[in-house]
């Protein structure tokens, strides 16, 4: 969930021409808005007549804004994972956010002064993740070795970051007391968790959480209905994990079929927006909780008697997270004398503690933590 904090949104001198994920943050003087993802909290005050500049996204973002949003294609500028583009004397390179289809983080670097800045919106800061920016770094000469993607790297990584140790080995100098930059300048973190207490599992655990409560649930009771709490975008890892695991497809509104096509994720196999399928055992709805989601499962139950005997909705989401659960699967709250049960799964498109910290040690370069500002904004400590 982004902030809507204006300190985060417009980006510090001699970047100030950039505005990022921030349309109810538009200035006069900006022409520049790099948008993170789809995601409506990030979307927010952009429109079909918007004409106060270029959008730069990605390409499964642009073809979302463009179905969605109506925004014109002569607006968007798009840019993807890799990818590098200049514009007013800022080189912009696309990092991947890991989180949701399409995310990205933004390395921007003034080429007149050297000043650079690493942009995060909502991130999944795994180990993957990390090392590609890592990698961004080292081959932008931004960072000569990464100590903790050193440890285990990545084929790609690897190389370069055995260039950078030959190099940094060759040096006489002390890497600490150069006067040039190493890492970022400026890291801007809009994250929606940071605290200690959230340890979220990494998420091909929590898939398979999500496969064996799905499992246990058809020993159970085979006639279950499984419900899946997803946003418009997003979370589709969790919905295909259910699937699979139940043997059957995913039932989507038309609005969130699209969205998967548009992402280039639709899988006949997996999903389907034909109610009447005979593969249906999953439905695919907005993230509800409480007695609400209670209510919603009761109803199903109702409209489909003669079909399913019990419905069981999984909370896919880092919300979820309860030490409790760490030792094994977690529990149900249970209504309606068993026939409707609800789960909350840890799987999440944000990054844990422990990766938010080795991805800010990334970032950084480790030692040049004192060097860098880190303009922090998050929903929940
Ligand atoms: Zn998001």
């Amino acid at each position: 969930m982004a902030t809507q904090h204006a300190s985060l949104k417009r980006l510090r001198p001699p970047l100030s021409g950039f505005i990022v994920d921030g349309f109810n943050f538009c200035e006069a003087d900006v022409r520049h808005y790099l948008l993170t993802h789809a995601h409506s909290d990030h979307t927010c005050g952009l429109h079909a007549s918007f004409d106060l500049g270029t959008v730069y996204c990605s390409s499964v973002t642009a073809r979302v804004l463009r179905a969605t949003i109506g925004l014109p294609e002569k607006r968007i500028t798009t840019i993807d994972v890799g990818q590098s583009i200049e514009v007013e004397g800022v080189q912009i390179t696309a990092l991947d956010a890991g989180h949701c289809p399409g995310s990205l983080m933004f390395l921007l670097e003034h080429l007149a002064t050297g000043h650079t800045a690493l942009h995060t919106g909502d991130m999944r800061a795994s180990q993957d993740v990390r090392e590609a920016v890592c990698a961004a770094l080292l081959r932008r000469g931004l960072l000569r070795l990464c100590h903790r993607c050193n440890h285990s790297p990545s084929p790609t990584t690897s190389a370069i970051a055995a260039t950078a140790a030959a190099t940094a080995a060759a040096e006489t100098t002390d890497a600490a007391a150069s006067p040039s930059p190493l890492a970022v300048d400026v890291l801007y973190l809009d994250t929606t968790y940071s605290s200690p207490r959230w340890r979220f599992p990494p998420q091909p655990d929590a898939l398979r959480c999500l496969a064996a409560v799905t499992a246990a649930e058809l020993r159970r009771e085979p006639r279950t209905l499984f419900v899946v709490g997803s946003y418009q975008v997003g979370k589709e890892k969790a919905i295909a994990a259910v699937a699979r695991a139940a043997g059957g497809r995913a039932l989507l509104s038309e609005r969130r079929a699209l969205s998967l096509k548009l992402c280039g994720l639709w899988d006949a196999e997996l999903h389907t927006v034909d109610a009447a399928d005979p593969q249906v055992r999953v439905h695919v709805m907005p993230l509800s909780a409480g007695v609400e989601a209670h209510e919603a499962m009761g109803a199903l139950l109702q409209r489909h008697g003669e079909r399913y005997a019990a419905v069981v909705t999984f909370r896919p989401t880092g919300w979820a997270y309860s030490k409790s659960d760490e030792a094994g699967l977690p529990k149900p709250w249970v209504e309606g004398a068993g026939s409707t049960r609800m789960y909350g799964v840890p799987y999440s498109e944000h990054s844990s503690w422990e990766e938010l910290q080795a991805y800010t040690d990334t970032a950084h370069g480790v030692i040049q933590w004192e060097r860098s500002l880190v303009v922090i904004a998050s929903l929940q400590p």
